[in-house]
């Protein structure tokens, strides 16, 4: 078994950009493929809206990627297929195919989809004998030959240029008469000698004599058999993200995984990004995008994770998980009042980084500072527990930034567990006396 920082799961476009912040940060993070990194533009030929590439083969833009990504020290595992994925406590455990356990505080999810079948009678018996999902994988083999492309959208113009290369002649059947890619590439294909469009028409049969020979499609009520001998179905992509939790994940009706704006899933800890991901368009540059958004936003939760765990050694570990969610971030300069003696509090603080002092004035009026806390340091919880209202003020002796927790939170965390309490409470009453006592640490 193997613990990590953060593990990214999908080593596409999305994964690679994932990694390669996450290497660049020095994280402890492994990056698994299933097959080999690259992910779904393996199976494009030309990319041609990748900035600053006019036309980059999509095999040649993967490998800069993933030079580029382990270059930097990234770990990346392929054939290394995810079965599962869980929560237990603060942690993520993955179980991978061959029953090796991963775990880690984070996960980014950016696995992509599959392609959507049509679900006719010979689409399964001939896959691989004339049926196909990948042009740029099997357009080769059907040179001199006629072929169909199925679909009206990006991939299926885009893939149905790649096989023009290859195909005699290139039906491209669609079940409407307009077709929702991109006006530039409409204009490329359907503006080529070898290509006729079926249209509106539905593939009803595939068939041959093992192999493919023809499609039956319905057109305008009338079945027409079309002699080809390969077919290219492109009719979308269904998202897979989802399949890999036990836990609920909160998806849309067609299973896209539903995020916040920095890539969060309803699961603490897990992001999800890329085609994966509800979202308006799925390119790579959006896709990347997201990965930047989700590996940044992660290693903030990790660190801000760590931090609340060692303020509360003894809460249950996914309360403490549940409550960085919600954690807000302060940042004070040197001088600055963070509390003030008898004011009423609503917050709990972590230090992240820099250095305060705790100011108790007596009933003279008599300031005594009684004492300065520091990176992983807390305070804030004997108002939160008592009255409400606190007891000494915080000052900023250095430029810090602190965590915030609200009071739900901290309650939920307090009442995980009875020893959470006991610890919280005794801390409570430590700090109590030594406001009574005065004393510099
Ligand atoms: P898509 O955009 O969802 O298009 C699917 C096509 O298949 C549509 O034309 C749809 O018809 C048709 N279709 C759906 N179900 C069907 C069925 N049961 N029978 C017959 N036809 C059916 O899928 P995609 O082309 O795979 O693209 C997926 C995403 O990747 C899109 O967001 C796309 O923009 C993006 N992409 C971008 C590029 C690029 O060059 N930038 C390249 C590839 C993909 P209707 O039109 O009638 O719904």
């Amino acid at each position: 078994m193997s613990d990590f920082d953060l593990v990214i799961i999908g080593g596409g476009p999305a994964g690679l950009t994932a990694g390669l912040y996450a290497a660049r940060a020095n994280m402890n993070a492994v990056l698994l493929e299933a097959k080999d990194v690259g992910g779904e533009i393996l199976n494009t030929d030309l990319i041609e809206d990748w900035p600053g590439e006019e036309s980059i083969t999509g095999r040649a833009l993967a490998d800069r990627m993933a030079g580029h990504a382990r270059k930097f020290g990234l770990r990346v595992e392929t054939y290394a297929p995810v079965e599962k994925v869980r929560t237990e406590g603060d942690r993520k455990i993955i179980t991978m195919a061959d029953g090796t356990v991963h775990t880690a505080l984070a996960v980014i999810v950016s696995v992509g989809g599959e392609p959507i079948k049509l679900g006719v009678p010979g689409e399964v018996e001939y896959h691989g004998r004339g049926v196909s999902y990948c042009a740029v994988c099997d357009g080769a083999f059907f040179k001199g030959a006629d072929l169909a492309v199925v679909g009206g959208g990006d991939s299926a113009f885009q893939e149905g240029l790649f096989l023009t290369r290859f195909a005699k002649k290139l039906y491209v059947v669609h079940r409407r008469g307009e077709f929702r890619a991109q006006a530039i590439l409409q204009d490329r294909l359907l503006g080529m000698d070898q290509v006729e469009m079926i249209t509106p028409a539905q593939v009803r049969e595939i068939g041959g004599n093992g192999d493919v020979k023809w499609i039956d499609v319905v057109r305008e009520g009338k079945l027409e058999r079309v002699p080809v001998e390969g077919v290219f179905i492109f009719i979308g992509f269904k998202p897979v993200g989802r399949q890999l939790f036990e836990d609920h994940i909160d998806h849309d009706p067609s299973g896209y995984l539903v995020t916040d704006q920095y890539m969060q899933t309803n699961i603490p800890g897990v992001y999800a990004v890329g085609d994966t991901r509800q979202q308006l368009a799925k390119q790579i540059t959006t896709a990347v995008g997201d990965a930047t958004t989700a590996v940044l936003h992660a290693e903030r939760y990790i660190e801000e994770l760590k931090h609340a765990e060692r303020a509360f050694p003894k809460a249950e570990r996914a309360a403490v998980a549940e409550a960085t969610r919600a954690l807000r971030t302060l940042r004070v300069r040197a001088g600055q009042t963070v509390i003030r003696q008898g004011e009423r509090g609503e917050d709990f603080f972590i230090v992240m980084r820099g250095t305060l002092e705790i100011v108790h004035t007596d009933v003279a009026g008599a300031d005594k500072m009684v004492r300065t806390v520091g990176e992983g340091d807390s305070f804030g919880e004997i108002a939160l527990l008592g009255d409400g209202t606190r007891t000494a003020a915080v000052r900023a002796v250095t430029d810090s930034e602190i965590l915030v927790m609200g009071r739900d939170a901290f309650s939920r965390i307090v009442s995980s567990s009875p020893a959470a309490r006991e610890e919280i409470e005794a801390r409570a009453a430590e700090r109590i006396a030594e406001l009574r006592g005065g004393g510099v640490r």
